[in-house]
């Protein structure tokens, strides 16, 4: 349901509890409106969070979402909250309007949206195109699914700032006015499949980001990607399509060639660095540069600030972090890692001898593109999880292969075996949920077994 985008509501109701959900309510509620917040967890559970977040004086209900909410002008989902729920089918007949958080912060801000979304790469890109903006010095934030609620700092920014947002394909399923500046899709991958019914739905969501978008925006896509170059013949002449990635680019474009950046822009083309000068590696990496050097220079900023934003950024936690050199083998992080395109992007960033630990919970992905990479690139594979079965199925002939009980006897046991020069990289490919609690846990489990080899030395 259309609502023009100076409607201002009055009685919301807010699905989901948490961080997001209740930076909604606080924001909704300082404005004087009626806020309702509804959330499928226990009502202990449900406390705890309030109070956490400062909203225990908003009335609520904990245990799923009653026809309660239906009292409401608009109804908000947390990001987390799928939007196929019956009640938010009646919501949509009744006249209520179903908004995702980034179409509430849309509405609430003054400044210009440069949006990322895509499968794989999205935190890494945002926070480097992040870094870009503060070097330039430019009024900015970086916010969304990185873990910032976008309404609470979004709609801080002023008329002439920018708001780099994270956005999901979940985000994207309840938009009504949301019109990014620039909005760059990375990749499409078969992730996410168990949200979805198949594969054109999700990239339907996906395709969302740039329904409302016209002549004087932008949307920034990879060149390599079959599915998004189709999309994109279908996208030219509504607005402006700028292309990045891997190999040379004959239009308006930022491309990784060589070891170096380059751009295109009205024909002019330009060295914009050498990738030696990034601290981070892989070509997964240097293409999401590329995206956010896009990104940026479609939102006015200079090639020098893009260049020095680009070679600041240290890369983020848990994405082919490196952890320690013990006994001269060099261990990476890469917890965050849970599609088989990312355990293959993590073990192509590295030039051979690689020990890699992989498996959790698997999520259907087709591990059999990897074989490759792992005859190439990999002297031992140890898995450990749910998934480790299936994978050693799959991997079967492309490496020596071992299993592990936990992540801590997987360290132990390449540890071993490894010989100076070698890399260990843990990179899962599946999610964390049959042994962790999160990918952040796992993540620290395993860089905490590292620094225990270290220790016993
Ligand atoms: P997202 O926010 O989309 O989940 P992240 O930046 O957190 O993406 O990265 C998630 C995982 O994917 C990490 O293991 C990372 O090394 C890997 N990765 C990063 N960029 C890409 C890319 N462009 N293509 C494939 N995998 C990538």
């Amino acid at each position: 349901m259309h609502l023009p985008i100076d409607y201002i509501p009055k009685k919301v109701s807010i699905l989901g509890a948490g961080r997001s959900g209740c930076a909604a309510a606080q924001f909704l509620g300082s404005k004087g409106d009626a806020v309702f917040i509804s959330d499928a967890c226990s009502p202990e559970k449900l406390a705890e969070m309030l109070a956490a977040n400062q909203c225990g004086g908003f009335p609520s209900e904990a245990g799923g979402h009653t026809e309660r909410i239906l009292d409401a002008d608009v109804i908000i989902l947390s990001p987390g909250v799928p939007s196929d729920l019956p009640v938010l089918q009646k919501a949509k007949s009744r006249g209520v309007a179903v908004w995702s958080e980034i179409e509430l912060a849309f509405r609430f801000s003054k400044g210009a949206y440069l949006a990322i979304t895509g499968s794989t790469g999205k935190s890494t890109t945002i926070s480097m195109l992040g870094s870009i903006l503060k070097a330039a010095g430019v009024e900015h934030s970086v916010a969304g699914n990185i873990g910032v609620p976008l309404v609470s700092t979004a709609t801080k920014i002023g008329p002439t700032g920018f708001i780099a947002a994270e956005i999901s394909s979940f985000q994207l399923e309840n938009i009504d006015c949301f019109r990014p500046k620039v909005a760059v899709v990375l990749n499409l991958l078969k992730n996410h499949l168990d949200r979805y019914k198949n594969e054109e739905d999700y990239y339907n969501a996906k395709k969302a980001i740039a329904v409302n978008m016209g002549k004087n925006d932008h949307v920034v896509i990879n060149h390599g990607d079959p599915l998004l170059a189709r999309w994109a013949g279908q996208l030219d002449g509504r607005t402006n399509v700028v292309r990045f990635g891997n190999g040379s680019i004959p239009s308006d474009g930022v491309w990784y060639e060589n070891g170096a950046l380059f751009s295109r822009f009205g024909g002019a083309q330009e060295h914009l660095l050498d990738v030696k000068s990034m601290r981070l590696r892989g070509r997964h990496n240097y293409e999401n540069a590329c995206a956010a050097a896009a990104a940026a220079h479609l939102a006015g900023i200079g090639h020098k600030h893009i260049a020095s934003g680009l070679s600041e950024f240290s890369g983020l936690e848990h994405r082919l972090e490196y952890v320690a050199e013990i006994d001269g083998v060099r261990y990476y992080n890469d917890s965050k890692s849970t599609t088989a395109e990312s355990i293959l992007c993590a073990i192509s960033a590295f030039e051979h001898n690689v020990h890699l630990i992989a498996g959790g919970r698997d999520k259907g992905c087709d591990f059999s593109i990897v074989k490759e990479a792992i005859a190439k690139n990999v002297k031992s594979v140890c898995l450990i999880g749910e998934a480790a079965g299936r994978m050693e199925k799959v991997w079967s002939g492309c490496a020596p292969i071992s299993n592990a009980a936990t992540l801590e006897e997987a360290v132990k046991g390449v540890h071993a075996k490894a010989d100076p020069g070698d890399v260990t990289l843990f990179s899962p490919g599946c999610s964390s949920f049959d042994m962790f609690r999160d990918f952040e846990h796992r993540g620290e489990v395993f860089k905490k077994s590292v620094l225990q080899l270290q220790e016993k030395r």
